[in-house]
């Protein structure tokens, strides 16, 4: 059984492993101080999901919100990079600080992990991060979790903890992420719309759903919104993970919205082996292989891609480097590991395989992505 319907992300059955994902507005009031009472209510409901045999993991954001206030901090602390990375390294200390707090008064110890994109971007690192949340989990502690804000610059940094939750999940094995947002899920067209209807279940994020998704953090406090938890959602169901968009605005979010399936369920795609769902998750890509409808079609037949079939090769990579593969209609078809470097890439571009050796002056490889590093997305 897969998890198919909302009420089964309370089944530890369905659900042993699961992330949880607490946006800043949920966290900070409007006066800049952390909501208590709601925290509260909310660490007994995981306390409540831990006693019923659940492995959970929190993803808490609400860094940079607390901090900017005590530093006096305009904009929420997220005016600059310097500031919201001064604000968060404030912050942090009293976030965690409460979920600690928050989780020993129900003899549950909390853990905290800071991390950076980085961390999950490199295979090393990420083997890494997961067995040090396999060892918290199995010794029973809750990871609490955070971009680390202060020293990720704005190109190494997720930004928002939306995708940071979807990795996460990823690298810990779990089963389902669930956001905890403004919203209780993803609507047709502008929630403020009165026609707006709220989509309960989604098979697959395609370009129509995409379209569904109004950029922006609505709070103004994190930095997420609709578009980001729509990637998250991606990465969770590429790696196997149902992802779901629950309203955590009430007292006990979870109770209410799983049982009464108030939410967006996004449902797993069928599970790829851990190392093609981590490679399909990553987010920097180094380079683009544009390729013809030939190969696009080959590649999805479960083919290596052939230089023959590229077209244009863009960006600076090396062998190794991760590249999306492009389509005909400029579309991300796949994403894979280059076996070339980009000058080699392009001197191979177009050409069929008995000249490769020729042109490289070397023994060539057998082709410029192998299918067992190729991710179609
Ligand atoms: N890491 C940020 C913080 O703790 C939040 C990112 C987000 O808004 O998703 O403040």
């Amino acid at each position: 059984m897969t998890i198919a319907q909302l009420a089964h992300i309370a089944d530890p059955m369905l659900t042993p492993r699961l992330v949880v994902k607490v946006g800043s507005a949920l966290l900070v009031g409007a006066d800049g101080a952390p909501r208590r009472a709601w925290l509260t209510a909310l660490v007994g409901e995981l306390a409540a999901a831990r006693a019923r045999g659940q492995q959970v993991i929190v993803v808490s954001s609400g860094a940079i919100a607390l901090g900017a206030r005590r530093l006096g901090l305009a904009k929420g602390g997220r005016g600059s990079l310097a500031d919201a990375q001064a604000a968060a390294a404030v912050g942090q200390i009293t976030l965690a600080g409460l979920w600690a707090d928050l989780f020993a008064s129900h003899g549950v110890t909390a853990a905290q992990v800071l991390l950076t994109l980085d961390d999950l971007e490199d295979r090393r690192r990420w083997l890494n991060v997961t067995a040090t949340l396999g060892t918290l989990l199995a010794c029973g502690a809750v990871p609490v979790i955070n971009e680390n804000d202060t020293v990720a610059t704005e190109e190494i940094r997720f930004g928002d903890n939306d995708r940071l939750a979807a990795r996460v999940g990823q690298a810990a094995e779990a089963h389902a992420v669930l956001l905890l947002s403004d919203i209780d899920g993803l609507y047709d067209r502008d929630p403020r719309d009165p026609d707006a209807k709220r989509i309960p279940v989604v098979r697959r994020v395609t370009p129509d759903i995409r379209a569904m998704a109004t950029g922006g953090s609505s709070s103004g406090l994190g930095s997420g919104g609709m578009t980001s938890k729509l990637q998250a959602a991606e990465i969770a169901g590429l790696a196997g993970m149902a992802l779901a968009i629950i309203d955590g605005r009430p007292d006990q979010p979870l109770a209410q919205a799983l049982a009464d399936a108030r939410g967006t369920l996004f449902l797993a795609r069928p599970h790829k082996s851990a190392r093609k769902a981590w490679l399909g998750g990553r987010m920097r890509m180094r380079g683009f292989l544009h390729v013809d409808a030939g190969a696009a079609m080959a590649l999805g037949q479960g083919a290596s891609l052939l230089a023959a079939g590229v077209l244009q090769v863009e960006g600076q990579f090396v062998r190794g480097d991760a590249v999306a593969v492009v389509g005909p209609a400029g579309e991300v078809l796949a994403r894979g590991l280059s076996e070339y470097d980009a000058a080699e890439c392009m001197a191979l571009a177009g050409r069929n395989s008995r000249d490769h050796a020729d042109i490289l002056g070397y023994a060539p490889r057998s082709a410029m992505i192998h299918r067992d590093q190729l991710v179609l997305v």
